[in-house]
């Protein structure tokens, strides 16, 4: 129900929902479907990748994220959703991308699937301190607002173990140095037990995946005050649907040696103390459905506010956008979502979002049918 208000403002009934400031997912792949995964992915166009970006932008903000970090896309497919984004050309959430990200030689940010013949390199590869560096520059040129890195092997990579480093602690250095200098912060792929306390060590701002963090790396991160993001959800669906959508079958062996280990270590490091935020790495698993990790990180440790805070109030910390978003309140873009029901007694009620504002913009109301 909307009527008119006194001032021209419109009022909109949410007597009987309950209201919770947008919601942010810091670790999205925009411009990928799981179907892009393993050799389908090489006939992708660039330009293609960015149109299934706006597809996906509009389906993550009728799921109530009025706020995504991109780490990682071809060429600078997600410069261009989150553009599209801003200048109203298309439905979705506000936007911090990366583009490409960086990486090794054959690394997780490489792309291994071709023979030598092909000579096919990915953008965002840079070995050394210095093209490392160089690299950095070259992404915020294109439009990068956050720089991601691969620090350790990966799950949907071919060739290389999820455990072992990739890039060195120097090259980390380096990398941090120069993204602090020019205003952006860096997020670290990194599975791996000595990746992870490398690129804390190193002064990069989140740990993404954080699978085999130990004792000393949750103590390094509370230290430092790193954010730690577990993606515990997509777990499920590279298991039971990674096979069908195209992903390689040693990607799937990997992931069912890593995939329980990182629930673990979760519950560690959340009952340790450590900070963390709300990342789910969609486009592994199909985009939309970001809210189904609620449910796991409740199951693995924490209460339904944690996960709800871990995904506003500590995702839009870690964003640099605490002044803009991630609570409702005076001087804040008015990004609001609805739910019927109570998502601190089932949080799971967070999976169908019924209202959606961004910046004061009505995107979905469910309540007004
Ligand atoms: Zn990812």
């Amino acid at each position: 129900m909307a009527a008119a208000t006194s001032n021209n403002a419109t009022a909109i009934d949410l007597s009987k929902a309950t209201c919770l400031p947008g919601l942010i997912d810091v670790h999205t792949h925009i411009t990928g479907d799981p179907i892009h995964t393993g050799y389908a992915g090489l006939g992708v166009s660039i330009p293609r990748f960015a149109i299934t970006g706006a597809k996906n932008a509009r389906l993550t903000l009728r799921a109530g994220f009025t706020t995504i970090r991109n780490v990682g896309a071809a060429g600078f497919s997600d410069v261009a959703v989150r553009d599209g984004v801003n200048a109203g050309e298309i439905e979705g959430p506000r936007m911090l991308v990366s583009g490409p990200a960086l990486g090794i030689t054959g690394g997780h940010c490489d792309d291994n699937l071709l023979p030598f013949e092909y000579h096919h390199v990915s953008e965002g590869v840079a070995d050394g301190p210095w093209a490392a560096r160089a690299k950095v520059r070259e992404v915020i040129k294109y439009g990068a607002d956050v720089i991601k890195i691969c620090a350790s092997g990966g799950v949907l990579s071919k060739g290389d173990l999820p455990g072992t480093p990739q890039y060195t602690l120097e090259e980390m250095q380096a990398i941090a140095d120069e993204a602090h200098k020019l205003g952006r912060k860096v997020a670290a792929h990194a599975h791996g037990t000595q990746s992870i306390k490398d690129a804390i060590r190193a002064g990069i701002d989140s740990i993404e995946h954080s699978s085999l963090i130990d004792d000393e790396g949750i103590a390094l991160a509370k230290q430092h005050g790193t954010y730690l993001v577990f993606d515990i959800y997509n777990d499920d669906f590279i298991l039971q649907e990674g096979a069908k959508a195209g992903m390689l079958a040693e990607s799937i062996e990997k992931e069912k040696k890593i995939g329980r280990l990182q629930r673990e270590n979760f519950r560690k490091a959340f009952q340790a103390g450590a900070k963390i935020a709300f990342g789910t790495d969609a486009g592994v698993y199909p985009h939309g459905d970001n809210a189904r990790q609620f449910g796991k990180m409740v199951e693995w440790g924490m209460k339904p506010l944690d996960a709800i805070q871990a995904a506003t109030i500590n995702a839009a910390d870690l964003l640099g956008w605490s002044e803009k978003t991630g609570t409702l309140e005076k001087g804040h873009y008015a990004d609001l979502i609805a739910v019927e029901g109570n998502p601190l007694t089932d949080v799971k009620i967070l999976e169908s979002v019924k209202f959606v504002m961004k910046g004061g913009t009505v995107a979905r109301n469910d309540f007004a049918k």
